[in-house]
């Protein structure tokens, strides 16, 4: 398995493993996306900060994913707001600003403010009456999603060209995952200790005991999305890990992708780089019981599955260069986890697929759990189990 993405940080340095014990006041476990937020928050609030990962900084889904920077919450926004209430548009409106932070730090050329197209439908006619009806409802579903946003201020147009007929976002972004997560992390890592290949084995009472060392810290950020479960046993009941999938191809010849687009409710996606390379996901919905697993290695029915969206993303054949998959936390209720597993540690995850800017958003609010006692946002599953 090699991921597309990685070719692009092929000189990454890293950081070094843990060598032996220390003490801060904060501890983060998880160099993805969401773990290197939690990391700037404490250090933003003048904390000092040990960050440690099993693996490298974005060995996980924040390295391995579509790379869509979207606004909003996993469902779609106004099935958000029947459900949520105020607290879906707190989060579109949360994660939004995230994404003007990554774009002040990391500029234009890693943070692609394209906007992103949700279609109605994969691009080409329907193969059969089934994908036409389906198509059919998920037209009068965009509109639904529009007048939603409208009402609420966000941007939204309608889209009608080449690929089909959805929606047009203009707040929505694209990135290269594994590009966000180490330009951060060598920021990061110029301001506080950060150690990779630094497998974390407990994490309580005051000290998170790793392969290397034992850190002792008064606050713990435990900032894992898939495979949480594993980590903090107490949460497999909130949490179940699921495996995504996607590959990438050697460029197309047209431009095809104007930016990130996903289609058919969302399951299947895909986005163009400049280079013409096509990076495509999906299929989740179609092999849900096997895709129920805490392995992170692609299988051919899946790729299949993928491979067809590519064609009908690129209008033509494609031939596939990279494929992979990922773990990530699916949640009961679609909202992400912001557990107090104990007095000092909160845990955070379950970002159903859409992380990116939502687990970032979640981490903040982490930090201020346990700094101030600030009840997270209701877009969270704020459970306290240190409550008793
Ligand atoms: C194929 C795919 C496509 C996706 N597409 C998108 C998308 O386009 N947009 C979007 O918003 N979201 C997308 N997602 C979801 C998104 O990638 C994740 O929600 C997000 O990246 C999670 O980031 P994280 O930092 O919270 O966690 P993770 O990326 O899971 O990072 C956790 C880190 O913790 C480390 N770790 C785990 N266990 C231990 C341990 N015991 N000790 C120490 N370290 C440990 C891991 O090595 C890892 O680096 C996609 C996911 C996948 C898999």
């Amino acid at each position: 398995m090699s991921v597309g993405w990685d070719t692009a940080v092929a000189g990454w340095e890293g950081f070094a493993p843990l060598a032996g014990d220390v003490a801060a006041d904060a501890c983060v476990v998880g160099l993805g996306a969401s773990g290197l937020a939690a990391i700037e928050a404490f250090l933003d609030r003048g904390l000092s900060v040990v960050g440690v990962d099993a693996d490298r900084v974005a060995a996980g889904a924040a390295g391995r994913n579509g790379g869509f920077l979207l606004g909003g919450p996993a469902p779609a926004f106004h099935r958000a707001v029947e459900r949520w209430g105020p607290a879906a548009v707190d989060l579109y409106r949360d994660t939004l600003g995230e994404l003007d932070r990554l774009y002040a730090l990391l500029g234009p050329s890693v943070i692609r403010r394209v906007g992103s197209i949700r279609l109605a439908g994969l691009p080409g006619g329907p193969a059969d009456e089934a994908e036409a009806a389906d198509r059919e409802a998920e037209v009068a579903d965009c509109a639904a999603q529009a007048a939603a946003l409208r009402e609420h201020g966000i941007a939204v147009e309608e889209y009608n060209g080449p690929l089909g007929v959805g929606l047009y976002l203009p707040d929505d972004a694209a990135t290269n995952p594994v590009v966000r997560a180490t330009g951060l992390a060598a920021r990061l890592g110029r301001r506080t200790p950060l150690h990779e290949h630094t497998p974390v084995r407990s994490v309580g009472g005051g000290a998170v005991v790793t392969e290397r060392g034992v850190i002792r810290a008064r606050f713990v950020v435990v900032a894992v999305d898939g495979r949480l479960e594993r980590i903090v046993p107490a949460l497999r009941p909130h949490v179940r890990t699921a495996r995504l999938q996607m590959l990438s191809s050697a460029p197309i010849s047209s431009h095809r992708l104007p930016c990130p687009v996903y289609a058919r409710w969302g399951y299947d996606y895909a986005q163009q780089l400049p280079d013409g390379r096509l990076y495509v996901g999906g299929g989740r919905d179609r092999f849900l019981d096997e895709e129920w697993t805490h392995d992170a290695d692609p299988t051919e029915a899946v790729q299949h599955h993928i491979e067809d969206v590519a064609r009908r993303m690129a209008g033509g054949a494609v031939r596939v260069e990279h494929r992979w998959a990922a773990s990530v936390g699916w949640t009961p209720d679609d909202r992400p986890l912001c557990a107090r597993v104990e007095v000092g540690v909160v845990a955070i995850g379950g970002y159903n697929g859409t992380g990116n800017l939502v687990g970032p958003v979640t981490a903040r609010a982490a930090v201020e759990y346990l700094l101030d006692g600030k009840t997270p946002p209701a877009w969270a599953n704020a459970l306290d189990m240190a409550a008793g």
